[in-house]
């Protein structure tokens, strides 16, 4: 008989009734160091009392409105973003895939609008994850996500993750965009080393696209960076946004220059719930915190601290570990035995982390996770590992 729940998730046995910090309290009473932070949302932690505030103050007002009417902390919000970041123009969204809906109509409309209709392709990368709406599995492109969903939208292509030569191929007179995550989450915690996402950017220069970037898992301060692209120096012409902005309340975003955006104008798009008072309250929130020189450096100091950690951790065990990668708090530990079991053999001393392709387990701890918190987050992942190799 089919659950009650339909059953597309592989769950924990794991009851979570509550969150402090970088804490989560199971069902029985157990505290959990939160190495997930709900797949890099959590960024303040669980009830952080900044987040609190703003949604219950929020809540006590007004909920909803819909896009029929001006939204005073949407409006707030917006500029913020667009203080903070390349963009011009904003659009609010719930999730990540409905910021990928968006920033695949928006890069389409802009060449329609710019007379050159045929534009319309979508360059994207193995490896990739960009959600699971229709346009999210068609742009990721993997057996894994499509199968059994087609027909698929149409005018993906994919290629190798670093392959200089096939892109140069691949990029003809059809092509609108490039799509690409700064920091592959899904796929493994892979970081594009900031030279070719320079070449990317020099290359849709040259060749006349736009270049989208996806960071809904690396933006929002996970790498020490308010987005991630600012490492290597460049800007995008829209980016997807979500999972750290609303730091638990679902909230995403589409940022983009306003030549990228020129063609959406009134009636090209929408949503009921997107940029609602609720989400945009926590969302400002947020950005008070993570959008400061002092958050960010707080997050770099922690990274290196915790990296030399895992370093250490993978050198204790290396029938267990082979390495670690990634960037700012967004780290993977690559695995030599499932990574599957060793988040489960986590669970069993008390740190809660994800696993990733490329048989990685991901550590995306909230981005104010403390050092002695880390230390003993460490310890318990080295107490599991030392369980997996006397099993
Ligand atoms: C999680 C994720 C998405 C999808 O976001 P949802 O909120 O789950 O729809 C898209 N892109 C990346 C890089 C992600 O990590």
């Amino acid at each position: 008989m089919i659950p009650s729940i339909l059953p597309t998730y592989n769950r924990a046995p794991l009851s979570f009734v509550k969150g402090e910090g970088a804490w989560l309290i199971e069902a029985d009473g157990r505290r959990f160091l939160d190495l997930g932070a709900g797949i890099a949302v959590n960024a303040l932690g669980h009830a952080h009392p900044a987040l609190v505030a703003a949604l219950t103050e929020q809540a006590g007002k007004l909920w909803h409105t819909s896009n029929l009417y001006q939204i005073p902390a949407q409006q707030e919000l917006a500029d913020r973003l667009v203080e903070a970041t390349f963009a011009d123009t904003v659009f609010f969204t719930n999730s990540g895939t409905e910021s990928c809906e968006l920033a695949i109509k928006m890069a389409r409309k802009h060449f329609f609008d710019a007379g050159q209709p045929e534009r319309t392709d979508i360059v994207a990368f193995e490896g990739s994850f960009h959600g699971r709406s229709s346009a999210g599995i068609a742009a990721a492109g993997s057996e894994k996500m499509t199968k059994g969903f087609g027909p698929l939208l149409p005018g993906f292509k994919h290629l190798p993750w670093g392959d200089h030569d096939a892109l140069h191929a691949a990029i003809d007179d059809d092509t609108a965009a490039i799509l690409i995550e700064p920091v592959q989450g899904e796929g493994g915690i892979r970081p594009l080393p900031d030279q070719c996402l320079k070449g990317l950017r020099d290359l849709c220069d040259e060749r006349g696209i736009l270049l989208i970037l996806d960071e809904v898992q690396c933006g929002v301060g996970r790498t020490g960076r308010l987005f991630a692209h600012e490492w290597a120096g460049i800007t995008p012409d829209i980016m997807m946004v979500a999972k750290g902005i609303g730091g638990g309340f679902p909230l995403g975003a589409v940022l983009a220059t306003e030549s990228a955006a020129a063609g959406m104008g009134a009636g090209t798009h929408g949503s009921t719930y997107g940029g609602n008072p609720l989400g945009c309250a926590v969302g400002c929130a947020v950005m008070d915190h993570v959008a400061t020189p002092e958050f960010l450096a707080e997050v770099n100091r922690k990274a290196g601290f915790m990296r030399q950690r895992l370093e250490g951790l993978v050198a204790a065990h290396p029938d267990i570990f082979t390495g670690v990668r990634g960037l700012g708090l967004m780290l993977g530990l690559t695995c030599k035995v499932a990574n599957t079991d060793v988040v489960k053999a986590g669970y069993d001393t008390l740190v809660a982390t994800v696993p990733a392709a490329d048989n990685v387990i991901r550590l995306l701890p909230p981005l104010t996770i403390t050092e002695g918190e880390i230390a003993e987050a460490v310890t318990r992942l080295d107490a599991a590992a030392t369980t997996l190799e006397t099993a």
